[in-house]
């Protein structure tokens, strides 16, 4: 069992590990939705990282699907961006680096984790 010093270990690693795969070829901040240098807390990928890591590390699968659900229940549902009735506006564009780049920060922590999920079940 994790306890809370490890926990916000393992938040910070894996932050700075997405931080340095995604930020730099991002095209939601291109788009100019996502984060602004003086205003970087508007990404909603880093806004609710701590979320996004806890919903994965919380999952023990080995069905990526299983992954995307758990951001999904645990982040999308806590965010002021996603409707009542489960749409968001910014989904499915490229104006939300955490769905934009969902793919790649489950590779992020399968490399973090060594753990390995099943790529055909891939899907943001
Ligand atoms: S929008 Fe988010 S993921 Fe994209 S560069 Fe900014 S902080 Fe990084
Ligand atoms: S997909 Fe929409 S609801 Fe989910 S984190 Fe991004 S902006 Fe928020």
């Amino acid at each position: 069992m994790r306890t809370g010093a490890s926990m916000r270990l393992q938040v910070d690693e894996l932050a700075a590990l997405v931080r340095s795969r995604i930020c730099r070829e991002c095209e939601v901040r291109e788009a100019g939705e996502g984060c602004h240098p003086e205003a970087p807390d508007r990404c909603k990928l880093f806004e609710l990282f701590p979320l996004v890591a806890q919903a994965i590390l919380a999952t023990d699968s080995h069905d990526i699907q299983d992954y995307v659900r758990a951001i999904r229940e645990n982040v999308c549902s806590v965010c002021l961006e996603q409707a009542l009735d489960g749409s968001c506006a910014l989904r499915g564009g490229t104006q939300c680096a955490l769905d934009s780049y969902l793919p790649q920060i489950v590779e992020v922590i399968e490399e973090a984790t060594g753990k390995k999920f099943q790529r055909g079940n891939l899907c943001a």
